[in-house]
């Protein structure tokens, strides 16, 4: 799978994926992200990508031109068949396990960054680009967004994980949220490891772990078991 990040930040966007897992899956060749500064493609002579917004209004509007040209280039260089470009944008629909597994089999995603007030909305018609959210509330630029999309999608990815266990048991993957984890000591400031993970019964662990899979969601999020 191929990630194309479109920023004015690209910096931000690197140091956090060249970290951890998704850095070690992106030198493992599982992926290919890889982060673009849209103002390389102003043609404005002081490198300017953004002004005022018509209307009025406090906040700065970036312009369609190096949008457009930053995209197609993507476009051009990656050489996909098909491309899934994502504009960032706390108007669109919200991102959830299921959005992020469908996002996931995509050959090829184009992450869209707005920052100030947005982005020219004529090139976002032009090219028919999807909105999606992180969540309603308003950030200050798409980065965290787009990283947080990048990482979701990549730890999907084959080899990136150790094994498909690694995230189809975690919360959300399945609709109920994950059971309680533990590790060493057994017992820490007099509270112990359930027994029953020290009993080496694996058939009883998995009851164990399914049931409380249950009450964990049911007591802290009634609506997911609601929404099935
Ligand atoms: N004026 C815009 C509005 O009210 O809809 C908000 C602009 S916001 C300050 C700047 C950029 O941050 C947006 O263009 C978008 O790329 C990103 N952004 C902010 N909140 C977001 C969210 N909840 N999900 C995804 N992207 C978001």
């Amino acid at each position: 799978m191929r990630i194309d990040i479109a920023t004015l930040f690209p910096a931000m966007c690197e140091a956090v994926l060249s970290e951890s897992i998704v850095g070690r899956g992106r030198k493992n060749g599982f992926v290919t992200i890889e982060c673009h500064n849209i103002r390389d493609y102003t043609l404005d002579k002081h490198r300017r990508v953004d002004d005022k917004a018509y209307g009025g209004g406090t906040g700065m509007v970036m312009q369609p031109q190096p949008v457009y040209d930053c995209i197609c280039a993507i476009k051009e260089k990656a050489g996909m068949e098909s491309s899934r470009l994502i504009y960032l944008s706390p108007q669109g629909r919200t991102l959830t396990q299921d959005l992020v597994k469908e996002l996931a089999q995509e050959q090829h995603l184009i992450l869209l960054c707005g920052h100030y007030e947005g982005i020219d909305q004529r090139v976002l018609d032009e090219l028919n680009a999807e909105e999606i959210s992180v969540g309603d509330y308003v950030v200050t630029g798409g980065e965290l967004p787009a990283l947080i999309i990048a990482d979701a999608v990549t730890r999907l990815q084959s080899g990136v994980l150790p094994n498909e266990d690694a995230y189809s048991i975690e919360s959300h993957y399945n609709g109920v949220l994950e059971y309680p984890q533990y590790t060493r000591p057994e017992v820490w400031r007099g509270r112990s490891v359930p027994e029953i993970l020290l009993s080496g019964h694996h058939e009883n662990i998995e009851k164990w772990q399914k049931e409380q899979a249950e009450e964990v969601t049911r007591r802290k999020r009634p609506d997911m078991l609601e929404s099935e």
